[in-house]
């Protein structure tokens, strides 16, 4: 019998929520707990790291995880490379299910940065309007370089910027061009920083910097080993064998 763990924390692992539970397919969601009120899934979900490795295998062993999905986001590389590491341990197959990184389009300025350093590196000289778009974890080095005013939209409140360095909106995607427009032009925002994240929900600042004529410093993401990697939910659930059990609940 299949037990599925769902590493999650992302749109797309929502819906894979959504797919495996309408499928009848026994499953747990697991978040990291970042968030405060995270999303409620219709699956028995857990909160909370494993424990790195270890802490991993025990859990897959303990729960009688038979296949394990990762839908984390294409920058929690740390997760994901335990997720290998104890499944090709315990000789469990794992899935990755990713959303392709985002490609420029005509009108966009965009310049990649391999990472985080290297963005607030390619940042200007002189003081500039940033948009800060890569979560709350690691912005405190690019506040710390003093020179930039910065636009923060977070999740969570709680993390205070000086309004003379910056300012925090808090809102949760997926967001919208006409929103996302509104607030460059709110905040005289000059240039925007962003990871690669690929996905529509999180599409909009790109647009509206494409709109607006903006440079754009887009992060990569990290590299992780090759894992076998679909792109839908449609296919993950191909993947888990359930399709027949999910089309018979759909009367296809
Ligand atoms: P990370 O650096 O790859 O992971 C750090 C540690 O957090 C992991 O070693 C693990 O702790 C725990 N963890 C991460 N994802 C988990 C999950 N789904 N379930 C249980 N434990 C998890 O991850 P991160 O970049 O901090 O991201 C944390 C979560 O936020 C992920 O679920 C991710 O999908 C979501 N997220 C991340 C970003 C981003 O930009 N990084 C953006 C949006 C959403 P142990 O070692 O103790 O097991």
């Amino acid at each position: 019998m299949q037990r599925v763990l769902l590493l999650g924390g992302t749109t797309e692992a929502s819906d894979m929520a959504q797919a495996l539970a309408r499928a009848g397919v026994p499953a747990v969601f697991s978040y990291a707990g970042r968030t405060e009120a995270p999303l409620e899934q219709p699956l028995p979900t857990r909160v909370g790291g494993f424990g790195g490795v270890p802490g991993l295998c025990s859990y897959l062993v303990a729960e009688r995880i038979t296949h394990v999905i990762d839908a984390t986001h294409p920058f929690a590389a740390q997760m994901s490379q335990h997720a290998l590491q104890a499944c090709g341990e315990l000789g469990l197959p794992l899935l990755a299910l990713e959303r392709p990184p985002w490609q420029a389009q005509s009108g966009d300025r965009w310049q990649h940065v391999p990472d985080l350093a290297a963005a607030l590196a390619a940042l200007p000289s002189h003081p500039a309007r940033v948009f800060l778009a890569i979560g709350r974890q690691h912005v405190q080095a690019f506040l710390d370089a003093d020179l930039h005013w910065y636009l923060l939209r977070l999740v969570d409140p709680g993390f205070d910027v000086p309004t003379t360095r910056g300012a925090v909106v808090i809102d949760r995607g997926p967001f919208t061009l006409e929103n996302d427009l509104a607030l460059l032009r709110q905040h005289r925002i000059s240039h925007v920083v962003a990871k690669n994240a690929g996905g529509v929900g999180a599409a909009a600042k790109l647009a509206a910097a494409r709109e607006l004529g903006y440079p754009v410093i887009l992060v990569n993401r990290p590299a992780l080993p090759h894992r076998h990697t679909v792109g839908t939910v449609q296919q993950a659930m191909q993947w888990l064998g359930a399709t027949a059990v999910h089309e018979a609940e759909r009367g296809v």
